[in-house]
């Protein structure tokens, strides 16, 4: 079997993931990382045993695929010159800064026929898999997404950062067009918002409600989902998810069955198969475009109505 060969672009937290993840997968070959930060990239090498560079530039022609873990300014420019050099990307979330840049990197992909994916993980978070298929028509949707001050992922706002992912999964289970957007944010220790509430209205009469902090004291990644009949609770970070039905007797709880396996290894799996495919991903760019697009809505409104 050909081992893909791939590298990562931005080896900080969440990239330095990436790679060791990378490097024990047989369909791959991780072949280099980079970063700017020297330190970190000197580091980084030493532990994954690859060569580390601190242009990116000097993996083109080395590499067949990249995930770009960059701060998500870079996500742009970083993706358009790998797929010029016809490598495939997996671009972390947010996919861009903006509608016109995630327009032109799918364009671009599309162009030279490679994959194009954004890491919007919940989708293979594993109570989420196993959920999935029991969600027909949800009349409501509750989620809440808090956690601690990250000192990370600071050049954007809450929205941008963490409400993305319930976005995401939001508009891949409701089957109907977004009617109305209220929403209201507060910044606190950043620029940008650090806490908002969104509330989404579609035309099929679903709702939506959607809490994100990154000032919290806890950690919460929960969604609750009611459908004409049963209710579903998921809780991302345990992975686990409880349906709950009436009965003669009241309400009944079940806990779903769930085969937990990291969502990030089965990412970068389904980015490899889509790679070697030529298949679409999950996750690919006009999605994570459609999440952006609600995103930044949700963040005119909170701006427009503070302003
Ligand atoms: P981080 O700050 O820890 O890492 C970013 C790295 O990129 C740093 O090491 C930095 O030096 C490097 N970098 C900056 N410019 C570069 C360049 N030109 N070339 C190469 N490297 C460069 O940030 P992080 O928390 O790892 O976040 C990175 C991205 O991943 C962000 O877009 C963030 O939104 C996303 N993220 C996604 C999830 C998720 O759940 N999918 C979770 C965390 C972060």
């Amino acid at each position: 079997m050909r081992k893909i060969k791939v590298a990562v672009i931005g080896v900080g937290h969440l990239g330095s993931i990436h790679a060791r993840i990378y490097r024990h997968m047989p369909e791959a070959k991780l072949v280099a990382i980079s970063d700017i930060n020297h330190s970190r990239l000197k580091e980084a090498s030493r532990q994954l045993g690859v060569p580390g560079f601190a242009d990116y530039n000097q993996l083109f022609g080395k590499i067949d695929a990249v995930s770009i873990a960059t701060p998500t300014r870079l996500h742009y420019k970083v993706g358009r010159d790998c797929l010029r050099e016809k490598i495939s990307a997996l671009i972390e979330k947010p996919f861009t800064s903006n509608l016109t840049q995630a327009d032109e990197l799918i364009k671009l992909a599309k162009k030279n026929k490679l994959t194009l994916q954004v890491g919007h993980i919940e989708r293979f978070n594993s109570a989420f898999v196993a959920t999935r298929k029991l969600i027909k028509n949800p009349r409501f949707i509750e989620c809440h997404r808090l956690s601690p001050f990250p000192y990370r992922s600071l050049d954007v706002g809450v929205v941008l950062d963490l409400m993305i992912h319930d976005i995401d999964i939001v508009l891949g289970l409701v089957k109907s067009k977004i009617r109305k957007i209220d929403a209201v944010g507060i910044n606190v220790l950043t620029p940008f918002e650090d806490i908002a509430s969104a509330r989404l209205e579609f035309s099929n009469g679903c709702v939506c409600n959607l809490t994100s902090s990154r000032i919290s004291d806890d950690v919460m990644r929960k969604i609750r989902i009611f459908l004409a009949d049963s209710y579903i609770s998921l809780d991302y970070k345990n992975e686990d998810a409880f349906v709950y039905k009436r009965n003669k007797r009241g309400i009944s709880k079940k806990p779903l069955p769930i085969e937990r396996e990291p969502s990030l290894r089965k990412e970068l799996a389904d980015f490899l198969k889509c790679v070697k495919n030529k298949s679409k991903p999950i996750v690919c760019g006009e999605a994570a475009r459609q999440a952006l697009a609600v995103a930044i809505e949700i963040n005119n409104k909170i701006w427009r109505r503070k302003n």
